[in-house]
C-alpha cells in the first residue's frame, strides 16, 4: 500500500467496501491465506529444560547432594538413596505438572482479557476478538481503542492517535484520510495509516487492514515480541526468601548436630544420617508449590465472580483494600438511561410521555437525537440499543415519537464533529441544512449554560437543572448555532462558544439493586466507599445518599472546587469527602494519592482513555469489562466483567481468603517442619545422655514421604477453602503487616514444638521394644498428626461444627492420605523399602492416640480464644 495512494484506490486494491465490510466468505479465505492476526510468541521452554530447572533449587540441591553422600558413606543402604531421588524426582515432575497447569490458567485469563476489534462484515457491526482480523477488514476507531493492526485510514473525524509505544513520539498524532503527496515516508509521518499496538486518544474513524500479525510494524520490532515471562507476587518472593533462609539456617543446624553426635562418640555414620534427615526434615520442599498453586485456584475462582484479575499481586493487594473509589455511571448505576423529563423555557419543566408530547418536545429531542452517535434498532419486537446509554435515550424518545435516525439523515448531513470527552462534558455535531450550517452542541447543563449568549431565561434554566438533578436525574443540555461556513479552527473554545439555549432533558438510571448491599458489608469490612462521577453535583448527592455512600457529616464537593483546593486543604479534608461530582479524569489520580498519603490501600474503577493514570497510580486499578475501552483495560490490574460495583467486593472478599488460605498453609507446613526438626534434634539432644542412645527417629525417605506426599494433598485441599464467613467483618489488612502477624508466627512455633513432642514420645515408647517399631509409630504419629491437624488448620472455628464438612478436597486428600500410609506401611515391599516393622494393636493404637492429640488441644485453645473474646 502506498501513502500516495487515495483511500478509494487502496480499498478497491484490498478488494474490500467500506460500508459494506468483507463477507464472511471472503474472511474465510483470507484467513486460510494469511492466517492469525498474532505476534509468534517467544518459544517457551521445552518441557525438558522446565523439568531440569526443578533442580536448581537450592533446597533440592541440598537433598541430592544428602543421597549422593550417603551412597559413599553407606553403599549398603542404597536403597534409602534412591528412595530420595525417586520422591525428589517425583516432586520435580508434579512441579512442572502444576506450574504448567497454574501456567495454563492465568494464561486463558490473558485471552479472556484480549482485546477486541469492532468491524463491519457483510454490512453489520461486529466485535470480534482482534486475533481474527484479517486484511481488508473494515475497522471502526474510537478514542480509548488500541489499533489491532495496520491499516489505511478511510475517515478520520478529528481522530488522533498517540503512537509513542512504536514511534517514541508521546504528542498524539492527527490523522488524515486524504493522499499524501508522496510515498516512503517515515513511519512518525504516515499520517493516513494507523499501527497495531497505537491506542486512538480522540475522535473516531475508520481504517482498512492492510497488514496484519507479523507483517505489522510492530511484528518487525523483534523486541516487542509477546513476552508470557512468569509473574510472581510480592508474597511469593518473600516465602522464597523464607524457604531460603530456612534452607541456611538447617545447614548450620545440621553442622552443629554433626560436631555435636561426632564429640559424644557417636560413629560418623551415624551422626552423617542424622544430619541428613535434620535438612530434609528442616527443608519446606512443597511450600513454593503450594503457593503457586493457591494463587492460580484462586484467580480462577475470581474470574467466576467476573473479575479477571490482569497482575497477580492484585490479588494479594485485595486483602488490604480500605477504599474503594467508584465511577457512578453504570458501575453503582445500571446505566439504562430513560428520558422522564423535558424543560424548555416557555413549557417548563414537563414529564416526558411519547404518546402525548408536543411539538416543541418533539423538536428539542431531535436535536439531542442529531447530536448523539448512538442507534435505536427494531429487532424481534424489541428496541436493540447500540451506542452509549445517555445518546441512545435521547435516540429512543425520537424514536417513540415517530422520529428515526436514518429518517433524519435524509434531511441532515453531518459533516463535521467534536467528539464527546469526559474532561469537556459536552460534544458537538456541524449539519448542513437546506438554511445553511448548523452546529448542534450539548452536555452538561452548567457546562453548555456557561457556552451560551446570555439570554433572559438562564436563571429559570439553571433552577429546572437543579430540581431535575435534586431527583437524581442525569440532565443535558442542548445548545444550537449557525454558521456561514464550517469554520477553519475546529477547536473547542472557537465552536463551543456563543451558543443558543434549546432546553434540558432529565433521564433516570436506577442503581443497580445489589450495590446498596455491597457498599453496606464493605463498610463493615473497614472498606469506605468514594462516589467519584462526571455528574453533576446534586444527582451525584441524590445518588449517593440513596445507596449509603454519604452519610450525615460527609460532604460532596465538585471538580472545580477540588481543583481550588491546596494539596494541604484536601489532606485535611478527605476523611469527610464522600463524592467527587464534575469532576475530570485527570483529578481522580489527585484523590488516589491524596489517600494513599494517608496510609489506605485503594481501589479505583475507571473506563475511559484518561483514566489509565488513575488506575496505574491505584493500588488496585478495575476497568470496566463491557463499557471500559482498551487503553483502561491495558492499565488495570483487574477488569470487571459486569461493570458491577459489587464485583470489587467480591473480589475483595476473595482475596481476604486466598491470603488467608496462604497462611493457613504456611502455618499447617511450617509447623511440620519444626516437629520433624525438634523430633530428630530432640532425639540426638536425648542421645548425648549416657546410656540413652535413641539413635535417629525417623529417616529422610520418611521426612521426605510427609513433607511432599501426605503434607502436600492437605495443603493444596485448604488452599481450596472458602473465605472464612465472617470475612468481611474483619477491618482491612495493613499493607506493612508481616505475613506472620496475629501470633502466626507463635502459633507455627508451638504446633510445631507440640507435633515433634508427641512424635518423639511416639518413638521412645516403640523404641523401648525395637528400633524399627519406634520409627514406624513416629512416623505413624507424624503422619497422621498432620493429616488430623489439617482440619484444625482449615478454620478458625471449631472443627465440631458444620464447617467440618464444608470441604470436600480436604476429606479426599484425607482419605488418599490414610490410603498412601497404609500402602507405605502394608505392602511388603513399600514397607520393606521404608523399614517399616509391622505394629500390633497396643503400639498402632498409641501411635493413632498421640496423632489426635493436637486436635483437642487446638480445640482448647480455639475454645479459650472464643471466651476470651466474649
Ligand atoms: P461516571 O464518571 O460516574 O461514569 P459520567 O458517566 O457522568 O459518570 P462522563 O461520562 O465523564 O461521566 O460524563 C460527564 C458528564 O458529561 C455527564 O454528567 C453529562 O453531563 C455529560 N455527558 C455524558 N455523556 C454525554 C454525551 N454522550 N454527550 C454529551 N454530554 C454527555
Amino acid at each position: 500500500m502506498k501513502t500516495s495512494q487515495t483511500a478509494q484506490e487502496v480499498i478497491e486494491e484490498l478488494g474490500t467496501d467500506l460500508s459494506a465490510g468483507l463477507t464472511e466468505q471472503q474472511v474465510k479465505e483470507r484467513t486460510e491465506r494469511y492466517g492469525y492476526n498474532e505476534l509468534q510468541e517467544v518459544k517457551k521452554d521445552s518441557l525438558l529444560k522446565r523439568f531440569l530447572l526443578q533442580f536448581t533449587d537450592p533446597l533440592i540441591i541440598v537433598l541430592i547432594l544428602a543421597a549422593l553422600i550417603s551412597i559413599i558413606v553407606d553403599p549398603g543402604e542404597w536403597i534409602d538413596s534412591l528412595i530420595i531421588v525417586i520422591v525428589v524426582l517425583f516432586n520435580a515432575i508434579l512441579g512442572v505438572v502444576q506450574e504448567n497447569n497454574a501456567e495454563k490458567s492465568l494464561e486463558a485469563l490473558k485471552k479472556m482479557s484480549a482485546p477486541q476489534a469492532k468491524v463491519i462484515r457483510g454490512g453489520q457491526k461486529k466485535v470480534i476478538p482482534s486475533r481474527e482480523l484479517t486484511v481488508g477488514d473494515v475497522v471502526l476507531l474510537e478514542a480509548g481503542d488500541f489499533i489491532p493492526s495496520d491499516g489505511r485510514i478511510a475517515e478520520s473525524f478529528n481522530l488522533q492517535i498517540d503512537e509513542s509505544a512504536l514511534t517514541g513520539e508521546s504528542v498524539p498524532v492527527n490523522k488524515t484520510s486524504e493522499a499524501l503527496g508522496q510515498d516512503d515516508v517515515p513511519l512518525g509521518d504516515r499520517k493516513n495509516m494507523a499501527f497495531s499496538s497505537t491506542v486512538v486518544t480522540y475522535g473516531r474513524g475508520t481504517m482498512v487492514v492492510t497488514a496484519i500479525g507479523m507483517e505489522n510494524e510492530v511484528g518487525k520490532i523483534a523486541g516487542m515480541l509477546m513476552n508470557s515471562g512468569k509473574e510472581t507476587t510480592p508474597l511469593q518472593n518473600k516465602l522464597a526468601q523464607i524457604s531460603k533462609t530456612i534452607g541456611m539456617l538447617c545447614l548450620v543446624i545440621c553442622a552443629v548436630v554433626f560436631g555435636m553426635e561426632m564429640f559424644s562418640g557417636m560413629g560418623i555414620l551415624e551422626a552423617f544420617k542424622t544430619a541428613v534427615a535434620l535438612a530434609v526434615a528442616a527443608i519446606p520442599e512443597g511450600l513454593a508449590t503450594v503457593v503457586t498453586i493457591v494463587l492460580a485456584l484462586g484467580v480462577n475462582k475470581m474470574v467466576k465472580c467476573n473479575a479477571i484479575v490482569r497482575k497477580l499481586p492484585a490479588v494479594e493487594t485485595l486483602g488490604s483494600a480500605s477504599i474503594v473509589c467508584s465511577d457512578k455511571t453504570g458501575t453503582l448505576t445500571q446505566n439504562k438511561m430513560t428520558v422522564v423529563k423535558t424543560y424548555l423555557p416557555e413549557a417548563g419543566i414537563q414529564d416526558f410521555k411519547a404518546e402525548t408530547a408536543g411539538t416543541d418536545v418533539k423538536e428539542l429531542m431531535r436535536w439531542f437525537t442529531l447530536c448523539s452517535d448512538g442507534e435505536v434498532i427494531p429487532e424481534a419486537g424489541k428496541l436493540k440499543m447500540i451506542g452509549d446509554p445517555t445518546e441512545t435515550a435521547l435516540v429512543e424518545a425520537s424514536y417513540k415519537m415517530g422520529e428515526t435516525k436514518p429518517e433524519l439523515a435524509k434531511t441532515y448531513v453531518r459533516s463535521e464533529e467534536l467528539a464527546f470527552d469526559s474532561s469537556r462534558k459536552m460534544m458537538t455535531v456541524f449539519y448542513q441544512t437546506d438554511d445553511g450550517i448548523l452546529s448542534i452542541t450539548k452536555g452538561g447543563p452548567d457546562i453548555v449554560l456557561g457556552r451560551c449568549e446570555n439570554f433572559t431565561g438562564k436563571a429559570a434554566a439553571e433552577e429546572a437543572n437543579e430540581t431535575m438533578a435534586k431527583d437524581a436525574l442525569r440532565v443535558l443540555a442542548v445548545a444550537v448555532r449557525r454558521w456561514d461556513a464550517i469554520p477553519e479552527n475546529l477547536d473547542s473554545e472557537n465552536v463551543e462558544n456563543h451558543l443558543t439555549f434549546v432546553g434540558l432533558c432529565g433521564m433516570i438510571d436506577p442503581p443497580r439493586d445489589e450495590v446498596r448491599d455491597a457498599i453496606a458489608q464493605a463498610k463493615h469490612g473497614g472498606i469506605r466507599t468514594i462516589m467519584i462521577t462526571g455528574d453533576h453535583v446534586v444527582t451525584a448527592t441524590a445518588i449517593a445518599k440513596n445507596l449509603g455512600i454519604l452519610e450525615p457529616g460527609q460532604k460532596a464537593i465538585s471538580g472545580p472546587e477540588l481543583s481550588a483546593m491546596s494539596d494541604e486543604e484536601l489532606e485535611a479534608q478527605i476523611e469527610q469527602i464522600s463524592v467527587y461530582a464534575r469532576v475530570a479524569p485527570e483529578h481522580k489520580v489527585r484523590i488516589v494519592k491524596a489517600w494513599q498519603d494517608k496510609g489506605h490501600v485503594v481501589a479505583m474503577t475507571g473506563d475511559g482513555v484518561n483514566d489509565s493514570p488513575a488506575l496505574k497510580a491505584a493500588d488496585i486499578g478495575c476497568a470496566m469489562g463491557i463499557t471500559g475501552t482498551d487503553v483502561a483495560k491495558g492499565a488495570a490490574d483487574m477488569v470487571l466483567t459486569d461493570d458491577n460495583f459489587a464485583t470489587i467486593i467480591h473480589a475483595v472478599r476473595q482475596g481476604r481468603g486466598i491470603y488467608d488460605n496462604i497462611r493457613k498453609d504456611v502455618q499447617f507446613l511450617l509447623s511440620s517442619n519444626i516437629g520433624e526438626v525438634l523430633t530428630i534434634f530432640g532425639a540426638s539432644c536425648i542421645s548425648l545422655i549416657p546410656g540413652w542412645n535413641l539413635g535417629v527417629p525417623l529417616m529422610p525417605v520418611h521426612l521426605l514421604w510427609i513433607n511432599l506426599i501426605t503434607d502436600s494433598l492437605p495443603a493444596f485441599a485448604i488452599g481450596m477453602e472458602e473465605p472464612e464467613p465472617d470475612i468481611m467483618n474483619r477491618k482491612p489488612r495493613s499493607k506493612d503487616e508481616s505475613f506472620f502477624a496475629h501470633g502466626l508466627g507463635w502459633t507455627i512455633a508451638w504446633q510445631g514444638v507440640m507435633i515433634g513432642t508427641l512424635t518423639l514420645i511416639s518413638y521412645i515408647l516403640g523404641n523401648r521394644d525395637a528400633h524399627e517399631i519406634g520409627m514406624t509409630m513416629a512416623f505413624v504419629t507424624l503422619a497422621l498428626s498432620q493429616l488430623f491437624h489439617s482440619f484444625n488448620v482449615k478454620s478458625e472455628h471449631s472443627i465440631f461444627s458444620k464447617q467440618i464438612f464444608s470441604n470436600k478436597y480436604l476429606w479426599g486428600a484425607f482419605a488418599v492420605g490414610v490410603g498412601l500410609q497404609l500402602l507405605v506401611m502394608y505392602v511388603p515391599f513399600l514397607a520393606s523399602a521404608f523399614s517399616m516393622a509391622a505394629l500390633d494393636p497396643s503400639h498402632l493404637m498409641i501411635a493413632v492416640g498421640l496423632a489426635f492429640v493436637p486436635v483437642i488441644v487446638v480445640e482448647i485453645t480455639k475454645l479459650a480464644h472464643r471466651m476470651s473474646q466474649r
